[in-house]
């Protein structure tokens, strides 16, 4: 058994990771939320690209872990909206919104507009110690629905139409979306990492 830890708080997020790792065969690979986060001195998320910020993340934290630990850093780019929500994804209707609050506000700016492409990116960093081991991507393209569909996922899921499915993200089950999304991909080429090279 592998362990490596990831840098997050977020319980959904751990679970959606090792669905991922389960799903794509590595189930050698142990995956567990450093231990005390909280307690830590905090990574401010304050760079001008997902990679930025998901490298500066696991150099942080790797620093307080004694195993390899992962930070993500994902987010919804509308082309009509010149890339927004972007890195502001998390807070686009500000610092405290909610997943509804996001969402509002993406079809409010959508509203009217035609070219409703969009697609969702992710970046996984990996570090141990300090030093940063290997930086891996992945991304899925979609477009924006003019209405939420689905009780499924989380984030702008209910408003992501994925062509090769039909439907958006908010209407199939986290194994189904896992396996193409940008999320999913990220991390298995990273868990394809680890595997081979620790
Ligand atoms: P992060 O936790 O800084 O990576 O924030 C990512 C934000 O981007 C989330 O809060 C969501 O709003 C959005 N996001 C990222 N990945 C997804 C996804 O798979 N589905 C829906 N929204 C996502």
């Amino acid at each position: 058994m592998k362990l490596i830890r990831c840098a997050t708080t977020n319980q959904g997020k751990l679970r959606e990771f090792r669905i991922a790792a389960d799903h794509f065969g590595h189930r050698q690979i142990q995956i567990e939320a450093i231990e005390h986060i909280s307690s830590l001195p905090e990574c401010v998320e304050d760079g001008e690209s997902f990679e930025e910020n998901a490298i500066k993340k696991a150099i942080h934290y790797s620093v307080h872990a004694h195993r390899p630990v992962f930070s993500d850093d994902s987010g919804l780019v509308v082309a009509a909206l010149d890339g927004a929500p972007g890195v502001r994804s998390a807070r686009f209707a500000g610092p405290k919104a909610t997943d509804e609050d996001n969402n509002r506000l993406l079809l409010e700016k959508l509203d009217g507009v035609e070219q409703r492409i969009a697609w969702f990116q992710c970046v996984i960093a990996l570090a141990h110690e300090g030093r940063l081991l290997g930086v891996f991507g992945g991304s899925v393209e979609g477009r924006i629905t003019t209405e939420a569909r689905g009780p499924n996922g989380f984030g702008y899921d209910p408003l992501f139409f994925h062509p090769p499915f039909e439907c958006t993200f908010g209407e199939v089950d986290a194994n189904r979306k896992l396996a193409v999304s940008h999320r999913g991909q990220a991390l298995k080429k990273m868990l394809d990492y680890v595997y081979q090279q620790l």
